[in-house]
């Protein structure tokens, strides 16, 4: 049993637990799997919104080629250089100055005396687009490949932050994000809450010091060098801290001027507002898309009056290099929904665990009562032989001895002589009866018992078998009191088979009388239907607790060898079969006043009158 119990622990109870235990532990991690999947979904919709708004910009870059081509078709870039200014803004209203630099240096247009714009536009780039000034400014990338090979590092203007135009190309070719598509939108590594870069470090996802959230990295030079031998191209400058957005062209046939616009972002935040419906609906319940401008404000929201830290949002996309430190982001309409979320998965994962814990539990009770059960079956059915062999032995010694001294005439008195034989037949009575039993269960066990069925009076039956007995009960000095009722008491009922049970409770009564002889057998009616046969006695009764135990098969209080009382454990087991095959019962209860009293139960098969 111990053996059984320990592979069984080390095999099943033990992993069991153990995985129950690292998947309670796993509950813990439920929130940031919640929260990574949600960003996730999230990152895929700001990727895919920024990628549109650098198609929007491609398509204003090429927008404007056309118009500088359509001028060209008609005059000559010199002709048209002074008055551009104009022309490009009654033909293209996405233009807020027009601008034309020569390869020399020379600007031709906008007039540094016409409107305040194009003062203020030549105040600030005069000598930025002349040559004389070189300015920090941030390039798409295909210009600066274009003109990498050209640009020089400006020994004396370098700040900290600048970088050479081919120390640009290096780092952004050699950064993790040029591998997955070199015009893709930067994705930021945004820290929405402090936790959430905690619990990246937890998921072992890569952590990005907040100095290094933007993949953008500025560059330094003057206008000429920059644009080098490239037709077209964006670049965007900071101007006193206030973004400003050149698209240039120079046709091939006059490379020599170069047209140029500044952007009008007034009018861009209000083309951009246009691609956030796109969103998907069923995205837009959980999040509000905004595009974020280089100061941290929102350009566009998807929802209009939605609020928030807009320094912190739950994830973000840069646009590019056209649009430096413009995102969009993404926030949280609820963001309890998530703990929500992760409190019912950890619950509904919990119960989860706790049932299968459970399950384990009472199965593996089940396993242990049954494998006890069938241990103490099995040392039972050893003391079954044993008890068996011994209450066979002990009967035969008798008659041997008994039908020896008879044989040989060694008894003279008539009175011994009677007084043996009567020994004999009784301890080949109980023989039979023991050997009736054990066969008796044999063929209950294999299902092989048949019970001959007919209607007979259960008075009559208890009478005879107890007539039967009384002889051997008075032999042995016994009070054997018989109350039965006068009229008849009709059953319908195998009559071997009830004489068996009530000689089988009649031999207990006998054998655990414990000096006390005593032993009463009545009959009486239960109306409407029901009658008992009782069979008592004064002996010390069954110990509480084993009630039921007695009716199961080989079940001794006390084995032979230990109480000197012979049996097989059988005799209970047999009279409760038979009594359930008649439809009835057979129960124990303790006898008022001391004793047990055993009840057959039956049911009469018509009203007795
Ligand atoms: P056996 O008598 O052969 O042991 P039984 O099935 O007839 O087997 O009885 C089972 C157990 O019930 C007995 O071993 C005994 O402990 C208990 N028992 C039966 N009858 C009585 C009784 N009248 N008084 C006390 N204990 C009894």
């Amino acid at each position: 049993m111990k053996k059984v119990a320990l592979v069984f622990v080390l095999a099943v109870l033990l992993p069991s637990l153990i995985l129950a235990w690292l998947a309670v532990r796993s509950l813990r991690d439920q929130h940031l799997v919640f929260e990574r999947q949600q960003s996730l979904l999230y990152q895929g919709v700001t990727d895919s919104l920024a990628r549109q708004v650098e198609t929007r910009l491609g398509e204003q870059q090429h927008e404007f080629v056309l118009q500088v081509e359509q001028m060209l078709s008609q005059r000559s870039a010199a002709e048209i250089a002074p008055a551009f200014d104009e022309r490009l803004r009654a033909d293209w209203p996405a233009a807020k100055v027009g601008f034309v630099v020569t390869t020399d240096g020379e600007i031709l247009s906008p007039s540094a005396a016409g409107r305040p714009e194009a003062r203020r536009f030549r105040g600030d780039n005069d000598k930025f687009l002349a040559g004389s000034e070189s300015a920090e400014i941030y390039l798409n990338y295909k210009q600066a490949q274009s003109v990498s090979a050209t640009a020089t590092r400006p020994a004396d203007s370098v700040s900290d932050r600048s970088k050479s135009l081919s120390e640009v190309q290096r780092s952004y070719q050699n950064s993790p994000y040029t591998k997955r598509s070199q015009m893709t939108p930067a994705t930021r590594n945004v820290a929405p809450k402090n936790e959430w870069t905690a619990n990246n470090q937890a998921l072992d996802a890569p952590v990005v010091p907040q100095a290094q959230f933007s993949k953008l990295a500025p560059a330094e030079g003057e206008f000429q060098r920059l644009i080098s031998s490239a037709n077209e191209g964006a670049l965007a400058r900071f101007v006193d801290d206030k973004l400003s957005v050149l698209l240039w062209y120079r046709a091939p046939r006059d490379p020599r001027y170069v047209f140029g616009a500044q952007l009008d972002l007034t009018r861009l935040k209000d083309e951009l507002r246009d691609i956030l419906p796109g969103v998907e609906p069923a995205l837009r319940e959980d999040i509000c898309i905004a595009i974020i401008d280089d100061r941290a404000r929102p350009v566009a929201l998807s929802h209009p009056d939605f609020k928030a830290d807009w320094k912190h949002p739950f994830v973000a996309t840069e646009i590019g290099e056209i649009l430096p430190h413009w995102e969009i982001a993404a926030y949280l309409l609820n963001p309890e929904k998530i703990d929500q979320a992760a409190g019912t998965a950890k619950l509904v994962l919990g119960l989860f665990i706790g049932v299968l814990v459970l399950a384990i539990s009472v199965g593996s009770w089940l396993v242990a009562s049954d494998v006890s059960r069938q241990l103490t079956l099995a040392r039972q059915k050893t003391d079954f032989v044993s008890n068996v062999s011994h209450e066979l032995k002990t009967p035969l010694t008798s008659i041997r001895m008994f039908s020896e001294l008879l044989a040989e005439d060694r008894v003279a008195e008539p009175e011994k002589q009677r007084s043996y034989l009567n020994i004999i037949t009784a301890e080949t009575a109980r023989l039979t009866r023991l050997i009736n039993n054990v066969l008796d269960f044999a063929r209950m066990d294999r299902g092989e018992k048949k019970y001959t069925m007919a209607d007979c009076d259960l008075a009559v039956i208890a009478r005879e078998t107890a007539e039967t007995f009384r002889p051997h009960l008075e032999s042995a000095a016994f009070k054997f009191e018989v109350l039965l009722p006068e009229s008849s008491v009709p059953v319908r009922a195998d009559r071997d088979a009830i004489s068996q049970v009530i000689v089988n409770l009649l031999s207990n009564a006998e054998k655990y009388s414990n000096g006390v002889k005593e032993i009463r057998l009545e009959v009486a009616e239960l109306p409407p239907a029901t009658v008992e046969l009782r069979v008592m006695d004064r002996g010390p009764g069954v110990a509480r607790g084993c009630e039921e135990k007695i009716f199961e098969q080989f079940y001794r209080a006390d084995d032979s060898l230990n109480s000197g009382v012979q049996g097989s454990g059988l005799g209970l087991t047999l009279a409760r079969q038979i009594a359930r095959a008649h439809g009835g019962e057979v129960v124990y209860e303790p006898r008022e006043d001391g004793g047990s009293c055993f009840t057959l139960r039956l049911p009469v098969t018509h009203q007795t009158t």
